[in-house]
C-alpha cells in the first residue's frame, strides 16, 4: 500500500510506502530539523546559561578532570624522556 503525501517543506505531493512518513526527501527532512532546531532556541534562548547556573559544578568538575589527565599525559612523557636519555 502506497499514500499519496504532500511535503509541508517543499509542498509536493510524493508517494509514500508508510502512512508516517512527513517529507519527500532527505533534503526536506534535513531542512525541518533545522527549522525546528532553530525555533526550539529562539523558544529557549537562555537556556544554556540557565543550565550553567543550574549546575554549577560541572564545568569545574570537567576542568579539573581534564587538568589531572594533562598531567597524566605529561608525566607520561616526561617517564618516556627520562627512559630515553638513559640509554643514550
Ligand atoms: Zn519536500
Amino acid at each position: 500500500m502506497t499514500f499519496e503525501l504532500t511535503c509541508p517543506i517543499c509542498q509536493r505531493t510524493f508517494t509514500a510506502e508508510h502512512g508516517s512518513a512527513k517529507y519527500c526527501s532527505d533534503r526536506c527532512r534535513d531542512i525541518a530539523k533545522q527549522r525546528t532546531q532553530k525555533a526550539w532556541r529562539k523558544a529557549h534562548p537562555n537556556y544554556h546559561k540557565e543550565w550553567k547556573e543550574k549546575n554549577p559544578g560541572y564545568y569545574l568538575e570537567y576542568a579539573r578532570a581534564y587538568r589531572k589527565a594533562q598531567k597524566e599525559r605529561e608525566e607520561a612523557i616526561n617517564k618516556l624522556i627520562k627512559k630515553e636519555n638513559r640509554n643514550d
